[in-house]
């Protein structure tokens, strides 16, 4: 049986876009506006999800939904990983940490990344329900395209034409991406309870 309602532990628009499209049937609710972020101090993208989706969970007694998603370059032996979202430094932008990502890689041949995600489900006094959804690339030697968000414009999905994810439309990306991946299968399980 699905959950019948599940509280968006994101208040990211970008992400809000995506998570509603690939979730269809599942109502959807919006972050609270008052709640502080949580403390994403994990060691792996399954425990900031948890944390994530815990801390909503504890404050509105509600089911939650939390994603946690980490690029993991290899010449950067699999960083920035669960540093992603602040690898320019605490308050960096997605500007400055393309920026930066492309400052490290400078001459590297080596530019294999991928994009991994953790999409979980956490319901009041219940083990959680996840998945988990990758998606394998390269990084372009600079910026493409006006689409997605994060680093969209630098990554190169090995399944695509060439084309970075923020040069692909909404639905093109939805349907190789990380994201994507993980809420299709968590859906999936969803499905099956
Ligand atoms: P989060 O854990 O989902 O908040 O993601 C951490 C960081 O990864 C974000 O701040 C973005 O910079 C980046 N990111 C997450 N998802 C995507 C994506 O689909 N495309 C590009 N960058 C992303």
């Amino acid at each position: 049986m699905h959950p019948p309602r599940l509280v968006l532990a994101t208040a990211n628009e970008d992400k809000v876009v995506e998570i509603r499209r690939l979730l269809p049937g599942i109502e959807l609710l919006p972050r609270p506006d008052d709640l502080p972020e949580a403390v994403e101090d994990g060691a792996t993208l399954f425990d900031n999800a948890l944390i994530k989706a815990r801390s909503l969970v504890e404050s509105t007694g509600l089911p939650a939904v939390a994603d946690d998603t980490g690029l993991e370059v290899d010449a950067l032996d699999g960083g920035p990983g669960v540093h992603t979202a602040r690898f320019a430094g605490p308050d960096a932008g997605y500007t400055e940490n393309v920026d930066h990502l492309l400052e490290v890689l400078e001459g590297a041949l080596d530019r294999t990344a991928r994009f991994r995600t953790v999409a979980l489900v956490l319901t009041p006094g219940e083990p959680p329900v996840w998945a988990e959804g990758s998606v394998e690339g390269r990084i372009a030697e600079e910026p493409r395209g006006g689409g997605g968000f994060g680093y969209d414009p630098v990554f190169i999905p090995v399944e695509g034409d060439g084309r970075t994810f923020a040069e692909m439309s909404e639905e093109e990306k939805n349907a190789i991406s990380h994201r994507g991946r993980a809420f299709t299968a968590l859906a999936a399980r969803l499905a099956e309870m």
